[in-house]
């Protein structure tokens, strides 16, 4: 497969310059072309989260151990009846430790056990699914961002997948569903509810 760094790299200048081109057709501004070009970059990394021992998934992993160290910091040093707090800075770093390995360990095992290499990860419908999940989440900014977000998302993950392709002369990657007609079902369906939320509400002139 064509490595993390050559993954990066073609999100990183696809998504600059059509970044670039909505800037100059429709004035996108800062705010949203910021957004939408870090969408495209993480969606050009995003399929190799299934390979044990891809950079993306160790990533995860750290992100998770960093959350839940950050929250028990929070808990421990904040002032409160319960649990005899503020705690000792000495007990906070220890337990801030404890919870970071705890779920670094834990994010990187689920992550690993619930995908399979170049599986569902590696299939049409993650584009749309990312896009959509990304679209959600700037719904707050307005119908410019949220197109520019979507447009940027699935053009990331679709040169993961058309490089994959390419790369192996093998269509594989762009597959529609695996053989586990189950969960690629599950996967569609999830693909089209979170799409009809992210987009149907904020582009149709309801309200
Ligand atoms: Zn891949």
């Amino acid at each position: 497969m064509p490595s993390f760094n050559s993954h990066l790299c073609v999100s990183a200048v696809g998504s600059a310059v059509l970044v670039a081109y909505g800037e100059a057709a429709y004035g996108l501004g800062h705010t949203t072309s910021a957004l939408a070009f870090i969408a495209g970059v993480a969606g050009g990394a995003l399929p190799d989260l299934d390979s044990d021992v891809s950079t993306p998934l160790r990533f995860s992993g750290l992100l998770g151990g960093m959350a839940a160290a950050a929250a028990v910091v929070g808990f421990g040093s904040s002032d409160a009846p319960w649990f005899e707090r503020p705690w000792p800075p000495v007990s906070v770093a220890l337990a801030a430790l404890a919870a970071f390995l705890l779920f670094n360990a834990l994010v990187v095992t689920v992550i690993r056990k619930s995908t399979v290499h170049r599986g569902l990860f590696h299939s049409l419908p993650v584009p749309f699914l990312y896009a959509g999940l990304f679209a959600m989440l700037v719904a707050s900014q307005g119908r410019r961002t949220v197109v520019a977000v979507w447009v940027l998302a699935a053009a990331g993950v679709l040169t993961h997948l058309v490089m994959d392709a390419a790369k192996d002369l093998s269509l594989k990657p762009l597959k529609l569903a695996s053989s586990d007609i189950g969960a690629s079902t599950r996967l569609w369906m999830a693909t089209a509810l979170v799409n009809l939320f992210a987009l149907v509400r904020p582009l149709l002139p309801l309200g």
